[in-house]
């Protein structure tokens, strides 16, 4: 069916491009992922000379589609049921230092081909009449998807150095298609690095965001430390990395700890905040590290210290200030509790605590928890897991019993006032949180009349009168 509608399309460009004398190719993503067998729903073509005008011409013959226009960049979009079809005029494009915006000019196939950024980018099909569907390929390209390897087209330090976000693309790319930067790319990511800096934090944030949507995401976090990038866009994380000694007695690399982590949880979600938290659970670990003879190596308030730490770190990199900032800032703050809980006896309260703070997120919570096991020892793991497996079963019953998630005081504050007449004082916060302590600690259900009983007896107890009603 896609196959189909691909080729409606094609064919309809190809008869129009000949028609208007003017030569057309798929270009870019659509080719690389038709050979690397990927789904892929957005076509690129590059036509050598007005991208728009044929662009009208073609979404009118395919029944009349909504054209998108974006005059500035020469550049025409329009849908074709689940397609996304843009055109653009063949470019030349040359940049000057302090931008990553290039001058641009008219070009050939040839020019825009040598703009690309990756030679497995770069691959043309051709939509000319008399050779359709073959494949321009000037840089092995071909060669390069067979050999799963990510080359830039030109010397890499001028692709690099045109426009840097190419090497986080490049990292991207590899992380994702599990390819392979080939050896003087990758030097070429080493010596121009710190061009980033001319990057955007959005744009630097939506490539992170893609490495961190892969399956084995540890994969770019490695590139990026091992090309020097990490340390310029996200120090925090690179200062997680390596061991200190004293006495002998090391504490594990938390870097290298947090990227199992990370590739641990990927198969378990798809939510990219749940994968933001593995990424950020141990993020103050290098500030909090101590040492002394007794307990050896401490990260204390890690969690909380961590969790403060995520609103700079979230607006340097522009990610969002919102309630996604905070849904990461709780897992942190959190993810020490299950384990905790998993080491000792399992008492009701401290799963009815536990439930009260992590509200509806306490699956995504004990997730992070599992992930976060990573011992070499795997009687230990088994035994952690084993832990965690009565904790959720726990959690389940606790939930089914008490209804504790999201938390809501069966009896309010102006139920306390009329019940004993007073006016708003501290003594009906200290009331309401000893009705909310006794149904943490099971000595009453979380219910109105238990709960209702339980204020009056103590209301009584500290000499207030009930009001006849
Ligand atoms: P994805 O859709 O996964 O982001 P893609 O390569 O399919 O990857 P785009 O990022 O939309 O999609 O890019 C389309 C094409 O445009 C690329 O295949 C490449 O040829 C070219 N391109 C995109 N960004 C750059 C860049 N910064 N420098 C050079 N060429 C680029």
């Amino acid at each position: 069916m896609k196959k189909h509608l691909n080729h409606i399309v094609f064919r309809t460009i190809s008869e129009i491009s000949a028609q208007e004398n003017q030569e057309c190719y798929v270009i870019g993503g659509f080719v690389r992922d038709l050979f690397l067998e990927r789904p892929s729903k957005d076509i690129d073509v590059v036509v050598v000379g007005s991208g728009i005008e044929l662009a009208e011409k073609v979404a009118a013959k395919l029944g009349k589609l909504r054209l998108n226009v974006f005059k500035n960049f020469g550049t025409a979009m329009f849908r074709y049921r689940e397609l996304e079809v843009e055109f653009v005029g063949a470019r030349k494009e040359s940049y000057e230092r302090h931008s990553r915006n290039p001058i641009v000019e008219n070009g050939t196939l040839e020019d825009d081909q040598n703009r690309r950024d990756f030679t497995i980018n770069a691959l043309a099909l051709s939509l000319q009449k008399e050779n359709f569907g073959s494949l321009l390929d000037p840089f092995d390209g071909l060669k390069d998807i067979e050999n799963k390897i990510i080359r830039t087209p030109l010397d890499p330090m001028i692709t690099f150095s045109d426009d840097p976000l190419r090497m986080m693309r490049a990292i991207r790319f590899a992380t994702q298609l599990g390819f392979m930067i080939e050896e003087t790319t990758f030097q070429g990511i080493i010596n121009n690095k710190e061009r980033i800096h001319i990057v955007s934090g959005e744009r630097i944030a939506d490539e992170l965001n893609k490495i961190i949507m892969t399956d084995k995401p540890s994969v770019g976090f490695k590139l990026l430390e091992t090309t020097g990038l990490l340390q310029l866009i996200f120090p925090e994380l690179q200062a997680m990395k390596g061991v200190d000694k004293v006495n002998g007695r090391a504490h594990k690399d938390n870097f290298y700890h947090t990227l199992e982590v990370l590739d641990r949880i990927t198969p378990h979600t798809t939510n990219p905040w749940l994968r933001w938290s593995a990424i950020l659970h141990d993020i103050a670990k290098p500030r909090t590290k101590r040492y002394d003879k007794e307990s050896g190596w401490t990260f204390h308030n890690h969690n909380y210290i961590g969790e403060k730490m995520i609103p700079t770190i979230f607006n340097r990199m522009k990610l969002p200030l919102n309630e996604k900032m905070k849904f990461v800032q709780k897992m942190v703050s959190l993810h020490m509790r299950p384990i905790v809980l998993s080491q000792e006896v399992v008492t009701d309260s401290a799963v009815r605590r536990l439930l009260v703070e992590a509200g509806d997120d306490i699956d995504d919570l004990m997730t992070l928890c599992e992930a976060d096991i990573t011992s070499k020892n795997s009687e230990k793991v088994e035994r952690y897991m084993r832990n965690f497996k009565v904790v959720r079963r726990k959690l389940k019953e606790i939930e089914e019993k008490d209804q504790l998630r999201n938390f809501q005081p069966p009896v309010s504050g102006e139920c306390i006032m009329e019940t004993f007449n007073l006016e708003p004082c501290k003594a009906i916060g200290d009331i309401k949180s000893a009705i909310k302590e006794a149904i943490l600690e099971g000595e009453i259900p979380n219910q109105f009349e238990p709960a209702y009983a339980f204020m009056l007896k103590l209301g009584q107890e500290m000499g207030f009168t009930a009001v006849e009603k």
